[in-house]
């Protein structure tokens, strides 16, 4: 090292000057780089020469700048103490410098690292005659050299472990190429590769703008965090890249590119992208179904409504707070009850739970929803309830409908018989308690069927309608009106402690306006109404009973003529419902056609040949044995049963004649009783030409005897035009029973009848009864006069026929010829008569 020698020709004392202020100079600056000095002067030395700083290092005290070698090595660290005395001992005897590195204790414990140097001086002899050297304190720069080996060590394993990867671009922006191998398909490795912008590799064309703005902030060398594109490489695949980065400048504000960090975010993005399409699904699901969600805390915060909840119950989200006081207004019916109350259940149970309710909207519409409830636990801790509300108006509203069709009878509206049974039990069920009764009224209506047959079933329907709607009108909101079938009602009332006189007051009110006659298009129908009615729960402790009793108390009341209403009474229950046994046992009857057909001879009396028969239904009862047809025609026109009766009398009677004529028996009338009932139904013509063709039987040996019952004023058009078809089709017509009913002679002038049948009250004792004598005289004069023949019925005596002789009655019919007999027997005793007839004509 070159010595800088000194300018010469300076003074003495500016030279011990400046030697002291080099010495200072000296030693100040080995303070600074904190150095000390040491010498040794012989190998065999005990001490050594220390500087002041190297004293402070090793803290010790020195005597005249010198301290034992001995001090020195006990201050040093034990794995090194060895080192650094064999390394002296060498030097001073091979001349080999050395440096160790020591740590040094102080005497408060704490550490120095040092760097102890140590070199000979060698003699003119090359003998070591001096060893020197320093120690150096490094211990600032051994720790910050290991914080910065750390804080490398640390960076790497970051990088090497971090699924984020740093990247640098130049001040053109092309990326550096990534030193790491990153994973991953073409898409990353492009961007890995480097050597272009960002905005120069492949990337989504619909990111194209977004691009753009990255591009811009980059080139105006701003930051920017968390940029998100999607990379594609050359085989199409694809990689999300979220990336931050910063501009670096150099000192002098030159820009010299980014640093940034990115990482792969393709599963996140591709699990954020199904998480969206989920929750816009389910929200469209939500928004079609119509289904709003809502949550209730325990913790007294407030309950939360989905946007869907707000829009479904009409509030614009914002405007409504929901809580359990503010909704419950809204509830219809006891629905704020019910839903209190389970939700109470639910925080006792923990079970999901569903609820139909009904709710009225700030507009006034209705809804109904379908609620589901659950508790809301989470780690075990009930935490509030969760729920959903879906609208279900449109389904609730079709099952109504539908519930209304299976309910309804279409024509009228009202309810049909299968809901009337059902309103019936539960108003039984109530009927009785706390003083709370009811009654059952059975509405029959009078003579509908002959309207629907005369006016045509347009106006039966109409009427039906209107009947319907006297009966709505007529009675109490709160009572339940029903159609049967048919021309059958009810009504259910429920009152409270209702007296019978109510009831009935009440019945009679109905009968009265449902028999105004009607004003139809087709003509004015003139109906009226029977009434039975049970009280409840005095006449019936179960729907069926009521209906019984009441169905009872309606037969009491057409027996007793129809038009008026009977409550039950249970004396006569017993007799009406033998009555009603008997029509059941009737229409097995009729159905199994196990009734009979029997004969009447009728005798002509200028002949004496019987020139007819009458035949007369008879039915014998499994157990009663016969019966009168007296008691059971009644019970069948009353049940409607007389149709299919009626009938069969009719083929079986056309038949036997027609039997009788091929079995060469002489050609004689066969006369068939015909209720009205039948007249009505309709299709009576046709009935009867199908048993004249059917049977073959001549029409003009069948005659139909009518009764003038036939003759309701309003159908009289009808029966008459009937009865002229009737009598085109060649068959005989007599008015059966003249005299006992309404004798109008009007009838005989304007209808078609053949014959006239005088009731046998009017033959009974007409031998001894002189005024009797002059009115059947008169009837026989009169019925000739309209070109009728008359025979008279139920001649039990000789001299009643003598009598009918001397008024020139045309035939005579009774037990004084023959009782009624059975078909076999009928040739016989009519062949019998005429023998007698004629051994005793004069
Ligand atoms: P009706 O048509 O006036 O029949 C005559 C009834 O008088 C018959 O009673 C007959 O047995 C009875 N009779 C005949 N001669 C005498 C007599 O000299 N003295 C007495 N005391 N009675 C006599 P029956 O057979 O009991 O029939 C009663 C009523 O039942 C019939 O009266 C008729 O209205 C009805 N009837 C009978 N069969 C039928 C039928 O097939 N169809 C319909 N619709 N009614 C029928
Ligand atoms: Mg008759
Ligand atoms: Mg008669």
């Amino acid at each position: 090292m070159a010595v800088r020698k000194l300018p010469l020709g300076r003074p003495p004392a500016q030279e011990a000057l400046r030697r002291w202020h080099d010495e200072q100079s000296l030693r100040r600056a080995l303070r600074i780089a904190r150095i000390g000095y040491w010498e040794s002067h012989s190998a065999a030395a005990t001490d050594i020469w220390v500087s002041p700083e190297f004293a402070e290092f090793y803290d010790c005290v020195t005597i005249e700048g010198f301290i034992p070698i001995a001090t020195v090595q006990e201050r040093s660290e034990p794995e090194t103490r060895r080192l650094l005395k064999t390394h002296y001992v060498r030097c001073w005897k091979t001349g080999l410098a050395y440096a160790v590195r020591t740590s040094i204790r102080k005497s408060d414990g704490s550490l120095l690292d040092c760097v102890v140097h140590g070199e000979p001086e060698f003699d003119q002899e090359g003998q070591v005659q001096r060893v020197f050297g320093i120690v150096r304190d490094v211990t600032q720069e051994t720790s910050a050299l290991q914080q910065q080996t750390e804080s490398e060590e640390r960076l790497a394993d970051f990088v090497s472990t971090a699924s984020d990867w740093c990247w640098e671009s130049g001040p053109d922006h092309r990326l550096l190429p990534y030193s790491k191998v990153l994973d991953g398909n073409a898409a990353l490795q492009n961007v890995a590769s480097g050597g272009k912008a960002r905005w120069e590799l492949s990337f989504a064309p619909e990111e194209r703008d977004l691009m753009a703005c990255h591009r811009a902030d980059m080139e105006a060398h701003r930051p920017f965090r968390d940029f998100v594109y999607t990379s594609i490489g050359n085989d199409g695949s694809r990689i999300s890249i979220r990336t931050s980065g910063k501009p670096i400048f150099s000192d002098d504000g030159t820009f010299r590119g980014y640093r940034g960090t990115a990482s792969d975010i393709t599963q996140l993005s591709v699990a954020r992208a199904l998480l969206e399409e989920r929750t816009r699904a389910l929200e469209e699901a939500h928004r079609l179904g119509r289904i709003g969600t809502w949550k209730y805390r325990l913790d007294g915060t407030r309950t939360t409504w989905s946007p869907e909840l707000y829009d479904l119950l009409g509030f614009a989200p914002g405007t409504f707070e929901p809580n359990d006081t503010s909704i419950r207004t809204y509830f219809l019916d006891d629905g704020a009850e019910r839903f209190c109350s389970m939700q109470k259940e639910i925080l006792r149970t923990r079970e999901t739970k569903a609820i139909d309710l009904r709710i009225k909207l700030v507009d006034g519409t209705t809804r109904d929803l379908a609620v589901i409830c659950k508790a809301e636990v989470v780690h075990g801790n009930l935490i509030g309830i969760i729920g959903t509300a879906q609208d279900v108006t449109d389904r609730k509203e079709a099952e109504r409908r539908l519930e209304q069709l299976a309910y309804t009878d279409p024509l009228t509206g009202l309810a049909n018989r299968a809901l009337f049974k059902r309103r019936l039990a539960a108003l039984v069920e109530e009927s009785g308690s706390e003083g709370s009764n009811g009654a059952l009224l059975l509405v029959d209506l009078d003579r509908f069927k002959e309207v629907n047959d005369t006016l045509g079933h347009f106006a039966g329907d109409r009427l039906l309608i209107h009947v319907a709607d006297v009966l709505r009108r007529e009675t109490d909101p709160k009572s339940f009106v029903a159609r049967l079938g048919g021309d059958e009602f009810a009504v259910l009332l429920h009152g409270h402690r209702t007296t019978h006189c109510a009831i009935l007051d009440l019945a009679a009110r109905l009968i009265r306006k449902l028999s105004v006659p009607v004003d139809l298009t087709e003509g004015e129908a003139c109906i009226g109404a029977t009434i039975g009615i049970a009280v409840l729960p005095e006449h019936g402790r179960t729907a069926e009973v009521a209906a019984r009793n009441a169905d009872l108390a309606l037969y009491m009341a057409k027996e007793a003529g129809r038009g008026q209403a009977r409550l039950f009474e249970p004396a006569h229950a017993q007799a009406v419902d033998q009555k009603l046994d008997l029509g059941r046992c009737l229409r097995q009857a009729v159905e199994a056609g196990a009734l009979e057909t029997h004969y009447q001879p009728q005798l002509d009396l200028k002949t004496g040949r019987v020139i007819g028969f009458e035949a007369l239904v008879r039915w014998s009862h499994p157990e009663r044995g016969p019966i009168s047809p007296s008691e059971f025609i009644p019970i069948a026109e009353n049940s409607g049963l007389i149709v299919d009766l009626g009938r069969w009398v009719l083929r079986n009677a056309c038949r036997q004649g027609r039997d009788w004529l091929d079995a060469g028996l002489p050609r004689r009338a066969v006369s068939v009783n015909v209720s009205p009932a039948q007249i009505w139904s309709g299709d009576f013509e046709a009935v009867v030409s199908a048993a004249l063709a059917e049977t073959g039987f001549p029409p003009d040996l069948l005659c139909l005897e009518l009764t003038e019952s036939l003759f309701v004023d309003h159908t009289k058009n009808r029966v008459r035009s009937t009865l002229t078809r009737l009598s085109a089709l060649g068959v005989q017509l007599a008015l059966d029973d003249f005299g006992s009913g309404y004798s109008s002679l009007g009838y005989l002038t304007r209808l078609p009848f053949n014959c006239l049948k005088i009731d046998r009250s009017f033959v009974d004792g007409v031998s001894v009864a002189p005024e009797k004598r002059k009115l059947l005289g008169g009837m026989i004069a009169l019925s000739h006069g309209l070109g009728m023949t008359v025979v008279a019925e139920g001649a039990e005596l000789r001299e009643e026929v003598d009598v009918l002789a001397g008024f020139d009655c045309d035939v005579v019919q009774g037990f004084v010829y023959s009782p009624p007999i059975s078909a076999d027997e009928a040739p016989s005793v009519a062949a019998e008569i005429e023998r007698r007839a004629f051994r005793s004509t004069p």
